[in-house]
């Protein structure tokens, strides 16, 4: 089905994925896969524009434990129009012309355990977009009526992208850090783009959100956005100390940490208060979560992961971000710039967000 005059090619960004990625990352014209060719419950998207994450570089990097497909094209945070949807989908809640956002999960079976339990993040036959089907980084997109996600009308797609991936996930992270209004939260990596998220979605939840981070143009973001306090990790040498300072000695109730590397992770036990919760959110793919077994039993702290979200996180979170809850800070940028946000991402100087104009 589709009333759209669809091209053979289209531009993309592919990389093979390796240690070297920033350098054989091209832009290249690939081809679209024809409407005739799209399987029950896929859909075609033109792109209007995706964000980038730091996933998006753990996968060029072949970081992680289980590697991506190859040659890759990466994304996972973006919104485009759906052009075409294949024949035979039956009751799609989605139609031609939709405008509609693509996540990290791009499908998943719907019917599994995991499924089943709202966790469908876990799902065995889950399709992760840009990692094991390629995702946004491309002027067209194969996705799944079931899992996009809709754009409230009136709510701009560029604000709308990065909500898709570091909005949803730290969203879900705070929701299940079992906090409660008026508690302290800190949160790691809070300058970067899931971070500086984390902040907003934490004010609106009623938290008080701690930043830390590195340098003064992340100190000044955060703050804006609402962190209380800020901690520069470069530049205090006890992190543990100025988070008990800060709350009144006893510690945070929770932490949601978004560091790519372990070195957020380090102090999070210590500066929890007792009954605190530790979030694992960034995933360096090799380091181990390092933790006084005695402090975490006898302050009877929570160690969780959250990955990502469901499709009903996917809409609370829109649905904060388009009534003006949370606000994405991002520099909107063309396809050719990827290369250089990977390089500015991996130097850990990008405060918020990068999100990719399909018209540049
Ligand atoms: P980013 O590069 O935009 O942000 C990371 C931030 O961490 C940077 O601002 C950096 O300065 C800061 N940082 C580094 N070391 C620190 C330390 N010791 N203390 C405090 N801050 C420190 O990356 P991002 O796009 O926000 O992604 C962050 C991580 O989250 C990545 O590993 C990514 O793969 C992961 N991620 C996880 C999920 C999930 O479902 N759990 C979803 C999306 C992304
Ligand atoms: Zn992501």
């Amino acid at each position: 089905m589709s009333n759209y005059a669809i091209p053979k090619t289209m531009k993309a960004a592919v990389v093979v994925p390796g240690a070297h990625a920033a350098d054989n990352l091209q832009i290249k014209d690939v081809p679209v896969k024809p409407q005739a060719q799209l399987a029950p419950g896929e859909c075609l998207l033109k792109m209007i524009c995706t964000g980038v994450c730091h996933t998006d570089l753990h996968a060029a990097l072949g970081d992680w434990p289980v590697p991506p497909h190859s040659p890759l094209i990466g994304g996972h945070e973006g919104v485009g129009i759906v052009v075409a949807i294949g024949n035979n989908t039956a009751g799609s809640p989605v139609k031609l012309g939709d405008r509609v956002g693509v996540k990290w999960l791009a499908n998943s079976c719907l019917n599994c355990e995991s499924c089943r339990k709202g966790l469908e993040q876990t799902c065995e036959k889950a399709e992760l977009s840009g990692y094991t089907v390629d995702g946004t980084f491309s002027e067209y997109v194969v996705s799944y009526v079931n899992h996009v996600t809709p754009i409230p009308d009136g709510f701009d797609s560029f604000a709308a992208a990065s909500i898709l991936c570091a909005g949803v996930t730290v969203y879900r992270a705070i929701k299940y850090s079992q906090t409660a209004p008026g508690d302290w939260i800190v949160l790691p990596g809070a300058g970067g783009g899931l971070g500086h998220m984390a902040v907003q979605y934490a004010k609106f939840m009623g938290l008080r959100p701690i930043a830390i981070d590195t340098g003064a143009e992340k100190k000044k973001l955060c703050l804006e956005l609402g962190a209380e306090a800020w901690i520069d990790f470069r530049e205090t040498k006890d992190i543990v100390a100025a988070v008990k300072a800060i709350t009144g000695g006893k510690g945070a109730h929770s932490a949601v940490v978004t560091t790519a590397s372990s070195s957020g992770y380090t102090q999070a036990v210590d500066y929890l208060r007792t009954g605190g919760t530790l979030m694992a959110v960034g995933l360096p793919g090799t380091a181990k979560l390092e933790a006084s077994i005695f402090w975490t039993v006898f302050k009877s702290i929570s160690i969780l992961g959250s990955y990502v979200g469901n499709r009903q996180d996917a809409f609370e979170a829109i649905d904060i971000a388009a009534r003006g809850g949370v606000t994405c800070h991002y520099v909107k940028k063309g396809l050719s710039a990827l290369k250089d946000t990977y390089i500015q991402m991996q130097a850990g100087t990008l405060a918020g967000r990068i999100v990719l104009d399909f018209k540049e």
